[in-house]
């Protein structure tokens, strides 16, 4: 069975209809392993014209429940990336200042200039899950944000940024299983967080709140992918090769060199 990673733009989102299980044709992780590090590679030679190019930016999104496997993505597949032409940014709270503002002002702040590959640890999707599921601001002010969040990503996709957004999809038991481990491993256990106890009781409207998010903010310059994240390397290789895919499609090339370059004589 085969299961679609995105939509078509304006299509409605129903969660139900993907499996975070699913591990398309792969059933053991060496295989799928194998392929993940042959399209690392490719990464790392993609992302060195990019850089050296200096004229995309790639904007990588990443949304997940809590233990959604974020960290672990960002580790193993963007590991890839040579450290130099990356940044990663986590969303937390925010802070006074950053309340103080429209939502998207510390967002801005954080895209990638040219020639970079930024990673979102979270992102301004938090203003339309959490903030939307507990409330921290009235409906009439989140329900904006939706068609805001599509005008920005707009914005940003006319100056040179390529987006590619990623839902983790992890199921509620695989969450269970993932904090029991936290909660036992004492490797671990640092990123045990009660808190997160609060956000998997709320684990539904959480759902309504991605499926929301998914189907109103999926455009073809911000395309959002839905990655069944069960299995770890079944992720990291569906994660890689969308990344693949998109930066394939950009006109990465080497900047041309120097003129007459042949001629110049290295110095003894
Ligand atoms: P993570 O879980 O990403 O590893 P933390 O444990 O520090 O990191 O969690 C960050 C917290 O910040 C999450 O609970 C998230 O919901 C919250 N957060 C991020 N952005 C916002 C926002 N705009 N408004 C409210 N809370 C936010």
């Amino acid at each position: 069975m085969a299961q679609p990673l995105t939509l078509p733009p304006g299509e409605r989102f129903h969660l139900k209809d993907f499996d975070p299980d699913f591990t398309g044709p792969y059933h053991k992780k060496k295989e799928a392993r194998e392929k993940t590090w042959a399209n690392l590679e490719r990464l790392n030679a993609l992302q060195e014209m990019l850089y050296a190019q200096g004229k995309h930016a790639l904007l990588i999104v990443l949304q997940a429940m809590d233990a959604g496997g974020k960290d672990g993505t960002i580790k193993h597949v963007m590991g890839a990336f040579n450290p130099q032409g990356v940044q990663v940014t986590p969303f937390k709270v925010p802070t006074e200042e950053e309340l103080a503002h429209d939502f998207l002002w510390r967002v801005h702040k954080a895209v990638p200039r040219r020639g970079m590959i930024g990673i979102f640890n979270r992102s301004h999707y938090e203003d339309v899950l959490v903030v939307r599921v507990r409330s921290l601001v009235p409906k009439a002010v989140w329900r904006k944000r939706y068609t805001q969040i599509n005008n920005f990503e707009r914005l940003l996709a006319d100056n040179g940024v390529t987006i590619v957004k990623f839902f983790l999809y992890i199921s509620k038991e695989e969450q269970a299983e993932r904090l029991r481990e936290r909660q036992e491993t004492p490797e671990k256990q640092w990123k045990f967080n009660p808190g997160d106890l609060d956000d998997r009781v709320l684990w539904d409207d959480y759902m309504d709140a991605f499926e929301d998010a998914l189907s109103k903010c999926n455009t073809r310059h911000a395309p959002w992918y839905v990655i069944p994240a069960n299995r770890k390397w079944y992720r990291n290789l569906v994660v890689s090769q969308v990344l693949i895919d998109t930066l394939e499609k950009l006109d990465l090339r080497y900047p041309d060199p120097p003129p007459d370059i042949e001629s110049f004589v290295i110095p003894e």
